[in-house]
């Protein structure tokens, strides 16, 4: 079975993303796989770099300024399922970018978006702030304009680029009192005076993450993306669109560890036979292979329905951007959990050598965790989902209301 494997999800795909899989897995597995895994927090900065440099020479970042969901979810599945960092690096120039790609000015996007597609320019997504986490709308950095300039201010926490990125995409507010409809959206290199990289958060597993902090960081308005006031709408849009490749990494890991469990489970002998030959590990394995089929349909469905122009279940848009509202939300929650169970059912099956740091499953299960939590936790996701068949469910209400009282 290939990883990511099109087969799988073959109508949801068109003839250049089957090719693109096969070319994707076979890069994949020569050129990020074989990196071994970072000994500690510096070496995973070092190695971030230098993966997006490999990633950027064979331009594997092309999809994301293409808007090629689908091509985005291959490349994903594929790079988590050899190296987690690498997906991670992947996922950040989509995030960091695509804001740009939405609603940059003709200057903002030449500046970064070539450099970003050929792994020059290393993106981050400034979001997420000490106070402000699930409650994005109550962030509290601020952006005050000054003649022909912003100044920003605040603290971004859990940041991942942090201290490595070339260039912050950062949420702040321009008018407190209008709550989300006052947050405006910024291209910050990260050179910019006043912008200075706290230090770093550290995970278990290879992942840069850190702090930043802006004191009176003055930038050009032209460094603002969207319309003051637009920021909102504009993250939200760049996270909905983005939602189901989280959840395609998700696959990947979960395929990664399905194969290993798979291959230790065939090798292994215990009483007399192999591990597979045993009715509870082969109930394991099913399990494990039932829900990864499941998640990638649900996967490959809100990417193909993102790519075709968005579904009637997503409201609105920012910058063009197609909303999948529901279909993502769906993904990202069934995907990221399945892959927690797929992952800790792999380490299980593996046994003793499963928790061991150097086996690839282990670090599988260092790197899954934090998926089911950002870019949205899994409870916000289930927020998500309900919110929508609550505002269908009431408008089919109204909308059946009215045809009773308009009748004769
Ligand atoms: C590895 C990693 C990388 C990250 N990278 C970035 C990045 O690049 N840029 C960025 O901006 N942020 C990033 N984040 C931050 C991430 O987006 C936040 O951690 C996430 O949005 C959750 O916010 P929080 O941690 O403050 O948790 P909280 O919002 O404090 O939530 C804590 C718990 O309460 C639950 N909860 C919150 N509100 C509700 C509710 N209304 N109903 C029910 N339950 C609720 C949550 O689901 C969660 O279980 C990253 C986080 C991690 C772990």
């Amino acid at each position: 079975m290939q990883t990511p494997d099109p087969v799988a999800v073959r109508a949801f795909l068109e003839d250049r993303h089957v090719e693109l899989a096969a070319g994707i897995a076979e890069f994949g597995a020569r050129e990020i796989g074989t990196l071994a895994e970072p000994a500690d927090d510096a070496a995973a900065r070092a190695q971030a770099r230098h993966i997006l440099e490999v990633l950027g020479r064979a331009d594997w970042f092309a999809p994301i300024g293409d808007q090629d969901l689908r091509a985005c979810c291959l490349i994903r599945e594929a790079l988590a399922a050899a190296s987690p960092l690498a997906d991670a690096v992947f996922a950040l120039q989509a995030l960091g970018s695509l804001p740009i790609v939405l609603a940059g000015t003709a200057q903002v996007k030449e500046r970064w978006l070539p450099a970003v597609r050929a792994g020059r320019a290393m993106a981050a997504f400034a979001m997420t702030e000490p106070d402000a986490g699930s409650d994005v709308a109550s962030l509290a950095a601020t952006a005050r304009r000054d003649g022909p300039d912003y100044i920003l201010r605040g603290t971004k926490t859990l940041i991942s680029n942090a201290g490595i990125a070339d260039f912050y995409t950062v949420f702040a507010s321009t008018d407190a009192a209008r709550g989300r409809r006052g947050i405006s959206c910024f291209v910050v290199p990260a050179d910019a005076a006043g912008l200075r990289f706290v230090g770093p958060q550290v995970l278990s597993a290879p992942h840069p993450l850190g702090e930043i902090a802006f004191t009176d960081c003055r930038v050009p308005a032209a460094c603002r993306v969207g319309d003051e006031g637009e920021g909102y709408r504009l993250g939200l849009a760049t996270l909905d669109r983005l939602r189901a490749t989280v959840a395609a990494a998700a696959c990947g890991m979960a395929a990664r560890a399905l194969e290993e469990a798979l291959a230790h489970a065939l090798g292994r002998r215990q009483f007399g036979k192999p591990l597979a030959e045993f009715q509870l590990i082969q109930e394991k394995l099913a399990r494990m292979a039932i829900e990864l089929a499941a998640a990638r349909l649900l996967v490959y469905r809100a990417a193909w329905e993102a790519d075709r122009g968005g579904s009637a279940g997503g409201a609105g848009s920012a910058g063009g951007a197609a909303r999948v509202t529901l279909e993502a939300a769906m993904a990202k929650a069934f995907a990221t959990e399945a892959a927690q169970r797929i992952v800790d059912a792999g380490v299980q099956i593996l046994g003793g050598r499963g928790v061991l740091a150097s086996h690839p499953v282990d670090r599988l299960y260092r790197s899954v965790r934090a998926l089911r939590i950002y870019e949205g936790t899994t409870e916000i996701q289930h927020l998500i989902v309900a919110g929508q068949l609550i505002r269908a469910a009431e408008a089919a209400r109204a909308a059946a209301a009215g045809a009773a009282g308009s009748n004769p």
